[in-house]
């Protein structure tokens, strides 16, 4: 019996042994393309735990995160909605990020320390990251955490400005409040994607007040049960930094360098968004069919969201309708009918599921060289 024992306890040492450097990255893992200039952080920095109103242990939110292989989280528990503090005292209100940074320490993994500052309308939720303590932020008033969180050099965000509990009519609109946390360079960037939802009306108070376009995915249960079982993605914010590193995505944040992603969804200024499809989508072969001037060009998509496509060229195309998907990781043939032989065209195309405004499309160009 003793010796049975002794052979299990063996066999299963080399699986402890290799379970401590294993990777966490799942079937679900994203992908976005660098653009020039800048590396493409793969963010979500609305998210809770048991230390608010979610329902996981913070460790839980990272191993999610590297099954994603995001780059950064935050985990941004109420300070001041705690039901669950009679099970889980504790008076520490940093106490969530410190858990998940010890769980990240032996992974690849940026943990920002951040806090979801919550009020009723019209000051509603703020997520407050990089501050540097999250107790002093806790206050009656309405504008002292923004204050505090300034001093922190901390950057601040407006969430779910359509969120339809507290806006009925899903309308987001700009409190006088707000306005002033603009003018006091308290309040940064605004969500314009939160869990399922993306609220063109807070695009555009993005785009008028000079705001940061944020998505988050604001998870409180599982990101499995929510997102991953039903074939989908969480919603992320793509940040354009100088480099992998918590300064450099606080300074990214700071300037704006943003694309907000949901699925096929994207949604961006246009100095970010037009190069990041463009790095999207390579060139794989171009060549005319046999004895005709129809141009056959292979795309493949190496980002982690279909590409929904319209035709915005002279030219049409052959067997195939003028708007087309490229599904996520998959290459897709289009044939050009250039008219003439060319030796090298513009392929231009409208990304329908991209906005870089309510209702307005980039449009994206690729040089084609014909060999
Ligand atoms: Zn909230
Ligand atoms: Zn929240």
């Amino acid at each position: 019996m003793k010796n049975i024992r002794f052979l299990i306890l063996l066999l299963s040492l080399p699986c402890l042994v290799i379970g401590q450097s294993h990777s966490h990255t799942g079937a679900q893992a994203l992908s976005y393309p660098d653009i020039e200039g800048y590396v493409t952080l793969k963010t979500d920095l609305h998210q809770h735990t048991v230390f608010s109103d979610g329902n996981v242990w913070p460790n839980i939110r990272v191993q999610e995160a590297l099954r994603e292989n995001l780059d950064a989280i935050s985990l941004t528990e109420h300070l001041e909605y705690q039901p669950h503090k009679e099970d889980i005292p504790h008076p520490d209100r940093n106490r969530s990020y410190q858990i998940a940074l010890e769980e990240a320490k032996a992974h690849d993994l940026l943990i920002v320390h951040g806090s979801e500052i919550t009020r009723s309308e019209p000051v509603g939720h703020s997520n407050a990251v990089f501050i540097t303590n999250a107790n002093p932020l806790l206050a009656e008033d309405a504008a002292s955490p923004f204050v505090e969180a300034k001093k922190q050099n901390a950057f601040v965000f407006w969430n779910h400005p359509a969120w339809y509990a507290q806006r009925p009519k899903g309308n987001p609109i700009l409190s006088d409040f707000q306005k002033e946390r603009i003018k006091n360079g308290e309040l940064h960037g605004i969500e314009v994607i939160n869990t399922f939802d993306y609220s063109e009306e807070s695009l555009q108070i993005a785009l008028d007040n000079n705001l940061t376009i944020m998505g988050t995915s604001d998870i409180h249960g599982l990101i499995d049960w929510d997102y991953t079982e039903k074939g989908m993605h969480r919603p992320i914010t793509l940040v354009f930094s100088k480099n992998r590193s918590l300064e450099g995505l606080r300074e990214a944040l700071f300037k704006g360098q943003t694309v907000a992603v949901y699925n096929d969804l994207l949604v961006g200024k246009e100095e970010y968004l037009r190069p990041l499809i463009k790095a999207s989508v390579v060139i794989k072969e171009v060549s005319y069919l046999p004895k005709t001037s129809i141009l056959k060009v292979t795309l493949e998509n190496i980002s982690s969201s279909d590409l929904l496509f319209e035709n915005n060229m002279p030219y049409s195309f052959y067997s195939k309708p003028p708007l087309f998907t490229i599904e996520a990781g998959k290459t897709l043939d289009l044939q050009i009918k250039t008219l003439d032989i060319k030796d090298k065209i513009n392929l231009e195309l409208k990304a329908m599921g991209a906005y870089t405004a309510p209702k307005v499309h980039p449009v994206i160009s690729w040089e084609i060289k014909v060999d």
